[in-house]
């Protein structure tokens, strides 16, 4: 088929449906919505939109639950030019404010049931339209587009013209804007499209939230591209998943999906037969489970890297090693590079250093936010991620951590994924995370937070011991702190920020 003129990401969509019959979405109550359905509904909320007043470049903000009308939606915001701009669900009024004030949308989409909470925000953030949207598409904005027609020219947008903002999910700072393209999101999907051999006969378990990268963009968009299928679940619940895997072929989830699917005893091969693959990403996931996982299944967890900033930048091989504890390779198109962090020096092969990268992937920069812009995204195209990581001698890219978690003690550089690993080995814990504490000392000191597992007990002073039996005296926690699980959000990335804080008088306190 012949690629469209209009860079609009969703003309790519719809160029590719040769059979509208075909079905797109397959509910959790087993309705389904065929291409055609599904663009026919998008078109309404593209008209509803125009009819609001919306001109390319506006912005349109919604906190609505997961269903496939909010999906409908954010694909008629694209439809008519506008700049879609998702919020989590869990983020409060005042949180909320925040995010209206700096974007200042035209509409603002919530559940029905928060409307009243909202209306002050809406007002001081000069929202023009404050609507409503259910999880059954119901509210005041499903009464406008019902009105409208089912059919929609698609506003033609150039590849630099803006789709989306995301705001970072802010665990270091406050939130900021990341401004996506039509061009970042279109290039990365067909990169996508291309190494995990997505195709129509695809049927993917989406169980993701639709206000993230990882559910808005790197699922639905690779699967809307090439025509395949989605079993479109309004949250993850490892019961649901366990119901639908037999019907379909792939699965993109965070690391903990993976875990709670084992901890199921009735998750086994016989189960995911049609399964063709695994996806993990948007955190670490550890090589205990992918082991596991291996072991249960016979299948090897594919895991990929990306951020909200870059969309996706590297992947395991779909042929080939997938090698746990590590994120691939560079895809198609993304130069990738690790670079000393004081003189933004390319490193050689296997040393640690900050992820950089470039490519058509890399976002625009930060919503009116020329100071960080800056800071993060050099002149020369390449995005500083503030990931740290090494590359080994066959290429394949291992993460250490968040620069800004690195901890520096003595003078001495340490990595917390390096102990976690030793840590998370030990048969007794569950989990681990390794934070730096203020010391008066030593400037910084390396505590363990663990969450041991059920019915395992392990003390302080056995875990100190056994570290040091593999690891640097300097490297070895100081405290070791005892929690019954490291708090996540909704994403699944542990919240070092929150345990910094709590703990930051540590070594103050007591010596
Ligand atoms: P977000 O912008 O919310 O998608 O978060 C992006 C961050 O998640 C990255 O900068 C990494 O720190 C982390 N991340 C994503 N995928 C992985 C992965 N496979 N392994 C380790 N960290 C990851």
């Amino acid at each position: 088929m012949p690629e469209p003129t209009n860079n609009n990401l969703i003309a790519h969509f719809v160029a590719n449906i040769d059979q509208p019959e075909k079905p797109s979405i397959y509910t959790k109550d087993d309705e389904v919505i065929s291409y055609g359905g599904l663009f026919s509904i998008a078109s309404k909320y593209a008209n509803a939109f125009v009819s609001l007043g919306v001109r390319p470049g506006d912005r349109i903000a919604v906190q609505i639950e997961k269903s496939p009308d909010a999906l409908c939606l954010y694909l008629g915001c694209l439809m008519c030019g506008g700049v879609y701009l998702p919020l989590n669900n869990a983020y409060t009024p005042v949180e909320v404010s925040y995010f209206l004030s700096d974007a200042e949308p035209h509409i603002f989409i919530s559940d029905p049931k928060d409307e009243a909470l909202l209306a002050d925000v809406c007002t001081k953030a000069s929202v023009v339209h404050q609507l409503t949207l259910d999880q059954k598409g119901k509210g005041s904005l499903a009464n406008i587009t019902n009105e409208q027609a089912g059919e929609f020219d698609i506003i033609h947008r150039e590849s630099g013209d803006l789709a989306a903002i995301l705001y970072t999910s802010g665990t270091t700072g406050r939130s900021k804007g990341a401004m996506l393209t039509h061009g970042n999101l279109l290039s990365n999907t067909q990169a996508l499209l291309d190494i995990w051999k997505i195709t129509a006969n695809d049927i993917l378990l989406h169980a993701l939230p639709i206000f993230h990268t990882h559910g808005l963009f790197v699922a639905t968009s690779t699967s809307l591209l090439s025509g395949g299928a989605m079993v479109f679940l309004p949250k993850f619940d490892a019961d649901e998943l366990i119901r639908q895997l037999p019907r379909c072929t792939t699965l993109m989830g965070v690391p903990t999906f993976y875990s709670r699917l084992l901890s199921k005893p009735e998750f086994d091969r016989d189960l995911v037969v049609n399964m063709r693959l695994f996806i993990s990403g948007s955190a670490p996931l550890s090589a205990d489970t992918h082991n596991e996982f291996s072991k249960r299944t016979g299948h090897a967890i594919l895991e990929r890297y990306g951020m909200t900033e870059t969309n996706m930048n590297t992947s395991n091989p779909y042929d080939g090693e997938r090698r746990a504890g590590t994120v691939g390779f560079p895809l198609p198109g993304v130069e990738l590079k690790i670079t000393n962090p004081e003189t933004a020096k390319e490193l050689p092969k296997g040393e640690t250093g900050i992820i950089e990268v470039r490519g058509p992937n890399v976002f625009a920069g930060y919503w009116r936010n020329a100071e960080k812009t800056a800071e993060e995204l050099r002149v020369d195209g390449f995005f500083i991620t503030g990931d740290m990581a090494r590359i080994d001698e066959d290429g394949y890219i291992s993460i250490v951590g968040r620069s800004k978690d690195l901890i520096i003690s003595g003078g001495l550089n340490i990595y917390p994924a390096e102990v976690e690993t030793v840590l998370d080995a030990m048969p007794e814990i569950a989990e681990s995370a390794i934070i730096g504490v203020p010391d008066p000392d030593f400037g910084e000191s390396v505590v363990a937070i663990i969450a041991r597992r059920e019915g395992k007990n392990i003390s302080q002073a056995e875990i100190i011991s056994e570290a040091r039996q593999l690891l640097a005296k300097f490297k070895v926690p100081k405290r070791v702190i005892f929690i019954d699980a490291l708090p996540r959000n909704t994403m699944g990335k542990i919240q070092k920020n929150q345990m910094r804080e709590e703990y930051k008088d540590l070594f103050q306190q007591i010596d």
